[in-house]
């Protein structure tokens, strides 16, 4: 409501110091909560930047490796510029390198499956990159993420990040989701090897009680973000921003305006505090661990990859003659659930299997919703079991 209602629009530091300046604060902020290495802080060559979504923050930083690149190998090497990720990547990466002229055909997805729990095999990633460059391609952007859509996996960042970094490749990270568990010091290990990125990327307003929208981005060297990003138009001139003393956020993101969006993050930051927030996480990621225990002891049902924040990923067990493997059977059984409109999960397809998804992430939830929520899926399930069995 603040933010809305002093409606700053703050694109140069000129038009809000304030704005501006609390924006790399709280940003160098939650930056010492996740413990990232000091080079993503604003006191470097780094800093942070509020972007609306995770897919304008991977859409940036793809611009800025990519014109990087292109300055050592050529302007007319585009066309050469190889991208790398798992099928399990947001498709928001897809997107960003439609935006970006990266040709269709040098979108590596990288299959993953069950044997790594859908996280990318450094194997296959070395493997890729040592295929294209023998027919003359140029790797120059890999993108792993922490917590995936689909199942929350976790890539292995220090394996990753040190092949991109012998092949001189930008290397993100999304942890859109699942950063904000990483404030927890039991949870810190799945960013590990953070300090290979290039860039970093987590939604505040997903899983960290900040309204939409306020999606964090560091990056290493901010000079980078500034040489794709920047324009210097005549009406825009002033003398802070030429005399380079200050940080001028239009040049590390798409549009020229933008919102007082770290006056939210302040106020989560300050209302809480570190141990609250570590509470909350907390919290979701036993009421997820025992919803996981509920599904575990019903011998109808199987958990169908380890749950390791506050998403379970689950099913309905086909009987043995089912054709296709439990999928429409789980599909029906979505259905059934969802239309009872006391509860909404979603699902997934991993390996070919239809996968129902549970996941913990509101401020209200309780113990005893979580407990309504099985019961609710017990009794569809066994209403569509025993439908079966007279059929
Ligand atoms: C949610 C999510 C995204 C997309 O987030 P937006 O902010 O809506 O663009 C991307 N990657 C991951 C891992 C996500 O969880």
């Amino acid at each position: 409501m603040l933010s809305a209602g002093l409606n700053i629009v703050g694109f140069s530091w000129i038009t809000s110091p304030a704005a501006t300046e609390l924006e790399m604060i709280v940003l160098d902020w939650l930056a010492k909560l996740l413990k990232l290495p000091e080079d993503f802080l604003s006191t470097g060559q780094g800093g942070g930047v509020i972007q609306g979504t995770a897919s304008e923050a991977v859409l940036v930083v793809l611009l800025a490796a990519r014109d990087k690149a292109l300055k050592r190998v050529g302007k007319n090497s585009l066309e050469k510029l190889v991208v790398y990720a798992s099928d399990q990547t947001h498709s928001a990466l897809q997107k960003a390198c439609q935006i970006g002229g990266i040709h269709p055909q040098n979108f590596r997805v990288l299959k993953t499956d069950s044997s790594t729990n859908y996280s990318l095999s450094p194997d296959s990633l070395a493997e890729a990159i040592s295929r294209d460059l023998t027919i003359g391609l140029i790797p120059f952007f890999l993108c792993a993420t922490v917590g995936t859509t689909s199942s929350t996996a976790v890539d292995p960042l220090l394996a990753l990040g040190n092949i991109a970094k012998s092949n001189g490749m930008w290397f993100h990270v999304d942890a859109a989701y699942a950063g904000s568990a990483c404030i927890c010091p039991e949870y810190r290990q799945y960013i590990d090897g953070v300090e290979e990125a290039d860039s970093f990327n987590m939604n505040a307003h997903k899983w960290f009680l900040t309204n939409f929208d306020c999606s964090a981005l560091w990056v290493k060297d901010r000079n980078t973000l500034i040489q794709s990003l920047s324009t210097n138009p005549e009406f825009l001139k002033n003398k802070a921003s030429q005399a380079n003393m200050v940080v001028d956020y239009k040049d590390w993101q798409i549009p020229l305006g933008r919102r007082f969006r770290s006056l939210k993050l302040w106020m989560v930051l300050r209302l809480y505090g570190l141990e609250n927030l570590q509470g909350y996480i907390r919290n979701h990621i036993q009421l997820a661990k025992h919803f996981e225990g509920l599904v575990a002891q019903d011998l109808r049902f199987e958990v169908v990859t380890p749950r390791i924040f506050s998403l379970v990923c689950f099913r309905l067990l086909p009987p043995h003659n089912d054709e296709d493997h439990g999928n429409k059977l789980n599909h029906k059984l979505l259905d059934d659930i969802n239309s009872t409109g006391k509860i909404f999960i979603s699902h997934t397809v991993l390996s070919g299997k239809y996968i129902l998804r549970f996941a913990v992430g509101a401020p209200l939830t309780e113990w005893r919703h979580v407990n309504a929520a099985w019961e609710v899926m017990q009794d569809k399930a066994s209403a569509l079991l025993a439908r079966l069995s007279i059929e």
